[in-house]
């Protein structure tokens, strides 16, 4: 097919996510073909560099000659085949390279398909473990969740969700949960100063929590960095503080990893950054290096433990995806981590997470830019009407997607996020292809704003 035929198709038959396909019926469509490294090039010849690393997925580039060759070798053996009363090659040395990077307190995985059913896993592991407690605590039914989060589409995921505009039309499908602010110090909820509050917001999340203490099924969090409410950052200590109240009050936290694994954040899992070990930790996206869909769900013995018993007592985990343990994800994850380790990709990336820190000061510069957050490969650029008081452009301008379009005439995908432009290259980008990559982006929001 070619270009005008391959767009007919796409605009007649399919739904694209998170996308209002009344514009998409008139818009230019990129259409991707192949990838290479850093870059995407689409059926028209036209070469891009993959500036959101496919939706915060790729780690090496597309078609790294390892993973591929992986895949191409398990294709030749077995694709796919059950977990269910049955085992794998693949997922098995997966489980071992997977004991090698995770904390050992983490030593039980429950394999799955994407990032949200990881997390609908994991809130569904909580609540049942409350209840085969030796002694029980039905009363525990309650989710803690924060402002602005997002762990997924299914309906427990957006139950544990906290962006208005995607999660509001379904509130009467979903469970109870207790909000607690995500410090968002740029537009402080509480309305304080980060130079001068003393993590407030910390203190009011200690109060919320020890007033419903026994009635708390888990606590889930994006740690450091909530990536889908615009790349919020943490505070330095605010998430070791969330671990200390849920140590006290025996509430088991969910560190929701999907987004910031596999070396976004500028560690392995942005929980190191404060040494904190959750109860249990969720991962996908990165963890295929961006190449299959995979996740897991990764406990604590303890949890574990709790659904050990004789069949007739019922404490198994009834759940399960058809693809659980799919054998070409799981050899792309085995070698995705065996690569991470042998490439030394994260202390790689040391000198150019400064490189970019240094670089984007720059920003600061234009006339509406107002806030710039980065952790690692993680950053959101807050686009704003007026600088001084912060205050939002309206929503009908769409200058963030104006942004984003411009980008991509000049050869950079970016997404934005709200008024916020993402940009999380691939871990093994150049210093010389940051460079562009901002160039580009500093020029487009330019072009665009002002
Ligand atoms: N949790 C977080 C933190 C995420 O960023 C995402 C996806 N952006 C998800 C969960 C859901 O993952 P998936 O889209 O793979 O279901």
């Amino acid at each position: 097919m070619n270009y005008e035929k391959l767009a007919e198709v796409d605009k007649k038959h399919i739904w694209h996510p998170f996308t209002q396909m009344s514009q998409w019926a008139r818009s230019e469509e990129l259409i991707i073909e192949s990838g290479n490294g850093i870059y995407l090039t689409d059926v028209n010849g036209k070469k891009y560099i993959d500036g959101i690393s496919s939706l915060w997925v790729n780690v090496f580039g597309h078609r790294k000659k390892e993973i591929d060759d992986a895949i191409k070798s398990q294709i030749d053996k077995i694709s796919h085949s059950t977990m269910l009363g049955q085992s794998s090659v693949p997922v098995i040395e997966l489980a071992e390279e997977l004991t090698t990077i995770l904390p050992e307190e983490l030593s039980k995985y429950f394999f799955s398909d994407d990032g949200s059913t990881a997390c609908e896993a994991a809130l569904k592991i909580c609540y049942q473990f409350h209840r085969q407690k030796k002694v029980p605590e039905p009363q525990r039914k309650i989710f803690v969740k924060f402002s602005g989060g997002y762990h997924g589409d299914t309906i427990g995921s957006v139950s544990v969700g906290g962006i208005e505009l995607f999660h509001n039309i379904y509130s009467e499908l979903l469970f109870d949960t207790i909000t607690v602010h995500y410090p968002y110090c740029y537009r402080c909820p509480h309305h304080k100063r980060q130079d001068t509050c003393g993590m407030y917001c910390l203190r009011r999340a200690r109060d919320i929590i020890s007033r419903n203490c026994k009635n708390i099924a888990g606590l889930i969090v994006e740690p450091l960095v909530q990536g889908a409410a615009g790349m919020i950052m943490m505070p330095e200590g605010f998430l070791s503080g969330i671990r200390d109240i849920t140590k006290k009050c025996d509430i088991p936290m969910i560190a929701d990893e999907v987004a910031t694994g596999f070396g976004r954040t500028g560690k392995l899992f942005a929980c190191q950054h404060e040494n904190v070990v959750p109860d249990i930790m969720v991962l996908a996206k990165g963890i295929t290096g961006g190449y299959l869909p995979f996740a897991v769900t990764a406990v604590n013995k303890t949890i574990y433990n709790g659904f050990l018993g004789r069949p007739e007592e019922n404490k198994t985990f009834f759940h399960g995806h058809t693809y659980t343990g799919n054998q070409l994800a799981s050899i792309a994850a085995r070698e995705t981590i065996r690569l991470i380790k042998r490439e030394n990709i994260i202390e790689k990336m040391e000198s150019k997470v400064a490189f970019l820190e240094d670089s984007l000061k720059k920003f600061y510069g234009l006339a509406h830019v107002g806030d710039i957050r980065q952790k690692g490969f993680m950053i959101g650029i807050e686009l704003v009407k007026d600088k001084k008081g912060k205050i939002p452009y309206p929503p009908e301008s769409r200058v963030a997607v104006k942004t984003i379009l411009k980008a991509r005439e000049k050869g950079l995908i970016l997404r934005p996020l709200g008024d916020v432009i993402v940009l999380m290259p691939p871990l093994v980008s150049s210093k010389e292809e940051l460079k562009k990559i901002l160039e580009i982006t500093y020029v487009s929001i330019k072009d665009v704003t002002e």
